[in-house]
């Protein structure tokens, strides 16, 4: 049998044991942030009018070109931000601190469209239509427009105010948008003036600017700690996410680790008294190095499972002076590199699960005593096909439509990687088979499907990770 045809019967196999094993999983939560992105296309008259109109502030934001603000304290701020993100076709992101400026561009700019955001909202819709029995969801505050974002799928809940379980559409508390994370999205080449200067946009990207004074400090809503430890008999998987959101520093004085410290706290109370609950964190891209260091420190020592992209692995291993492994998980060329460079993290961290996806292929470092290689494997390549599909039709589907992510081919670049892998871990059937023992750990290593026209790929990583973290 080719080696293709050998991955494709693990991919089918793996497939037709994963979506019955769904319906058998207790629950999952999802922690700790839900929010409304506002999605506003950047027009340039709009700006110009709202220029021509407060010469002070056309002035102001003239003056400033080419700066970056820390942080969103006045109008001047924001839309100094978003020309300088425009004027290099470059990605930004500030938080917007103070409400009179979110009222104001609620006022000048509004949105075109409101949709899901917050990675556990997100998480929680592309879940829902697996055949999970059950997946509870923070979202604070719950008003109902946040609330008619999340999908209708029944086995969808919050905690609602009388500590119950309750779906979302039925439980919010409210109307109104009290969290908005803009997303001012253009087109390369779009010609925006300012002054006498006219900026054109290098390539399409976009330039975010937060408002969510609640999320942004992690702080659990108090009837959601309280009433959380009686449910959780019935659930069985944590996945905890978000902390992006959180800033080095707040107006009032207080600083990040002051946030981070309770939650962890948090985290590991629930975890003794609940010793049933498998924990998994999912790293993001987080633009502070203290803050990433703060989750190495604090989170990743509370969780049992940790999941990660090639550049968030870069990124911690640059934040400890590992600069040359950095560099050579960058290169592509071998995954030895990648291999060590977990299997450090893993040592250090106490981590029992880490799980590396990359474009390709998904790699997991597992003790032998969490679970077992055939497990762990198959619940990778159920991700593997769910990636396939969802990237294929631009959604979770029904069964027969993840079904049809079977037919996606394999990285085909992966094969020579993987024999070299094989040769430097001294264990043969590892191409056929994926798996490997080392050091008490799992080693277990799949090549993956890849969609040449993806519809969507938007929070893949986030569905990669908590798919065969609740599967393994
Ligand atoms: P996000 O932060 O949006 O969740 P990540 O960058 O963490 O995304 O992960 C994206 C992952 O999605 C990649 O590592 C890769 O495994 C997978 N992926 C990306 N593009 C494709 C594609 N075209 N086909 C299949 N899988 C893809």
């Amino acid at each position: 049998m080719s080696i293709q045809a050998n991955w494709q019967k693990l991919y089918e196999a793996a497939l037709d044991k994963s979506l019955p094993a769904l319906e058998t999983i207790p629950g999952v939560i999802l922690g700790f942030h839900s929010t409304i992105d506002g999605l506003k296309r950047v027009v340039p008259e709009e700006i110009e009018k709202i220029l021509s109109q407060d010469p002070a502030l056309a002035e102001e934001v003239s003056r400033r070109l080419g700066s970056l603000p820390a942080e969103i304290r006045t109008p001047a701020d924001l839309l100094v931000g978003l020309a300088s993100s425009l004027q290099r076709g470059k990605a930004l992101q500030l938080m917007i601190r103070e409400e009179s400026v979110y009222q104001w561009v609620m006022e000048h700019l509004g949105y075109d469209q409101i949709r899901m955001g917050g990675t556990s909202g997100n998480m929680a819709n592309f879940m829902a239509p697996l055949p999970l029995p059950r997946i509870l969801v923070y979202s604070n505050p719950l008003t109902r427009e946040q609330a008619e974002l999340f999908v209708d799928n029944q086995n969808l809940y919050v905690i609602n105010q009388e500590g119950e379980l309750q779906h979302p559409h039925q439980a919010w508390q409210g109307e109104g948008i009290y969290a908005i994370h803009w997303i001012f999205e253009y087109p390369k080449g779009l010609k925006l003036k300012v002054g006498d200067q006219v900026l054109e946009s290098p390539r399409a990207n976009r330039f975010i600017a937060a408002w969510n004074p609640i999320n942004n400090k992690l702080q659990i809503e108090s009837n959601f700690q309280k009433c959380l430890p009686r449910l959780l008999p019935s659930f069985s998987h944590f996945v905890v996410s978000g902390f992006h959101i959180l800033s080095e520093t707040y107006p009032d004085g207080t600083t990040w680790l002051d946030y981070l410290r309770p939650v962890a706290r948090f985290l590991r109370e629930l975890k003794k008294d609940h010793s049933h609950l498998r924990f998994h964190y999912e790293f993001a891209s987080i633009a502070s190095a203290a803050i990433r260091k703060g989750i190495v420190d604090y989170i990743l020592p509370t969780v049992d499972s940790l999941g990660l992209n090639e550049v968030e692995l870069c990124a911690i291993l640059r934040d400890r002076g590992e600069d040359e492994l950095a560099h050579n998980v960058e290169n592509r060329t071998s995954l030895v590199a990648v291999l060590r460079a977990l299997e450090r993290l893993a040592d250090s961290t106490g981590l029992r699960r880490i799980q590396l996806h990359d474009l390709g292929y998904y790699l997991t470092l597992v003790d032998a005593d969490y679970a077992s290689g055939e497990e762990t494997r198959d619940a990778m390549l159920f991700a593997g096909t769910l990636a396939a599909s969802r990237s294929t039709i631009g959604r979770v589907g029904t069964p027969d439509e993840i079904r049809q992510g079977l037919d996606v081919p394999l990285a085909e670049q992966l094969f020579p990687l993987m024999a070299e892998l094989a040769q430097e871990l001294e264990e043969e059937e590892f191409t056929k088979t994926g798996i490997a023992t080392k050091n008490g750990r799992r080693i277990i290593l799949v090549p993956t499907k890849i969609v040449a026209k993806p519809v969507l790929t938007v929070g893949l990583g986030d569905l990669i990770s908590s798919s065969s973290f609740i599967l393994g």
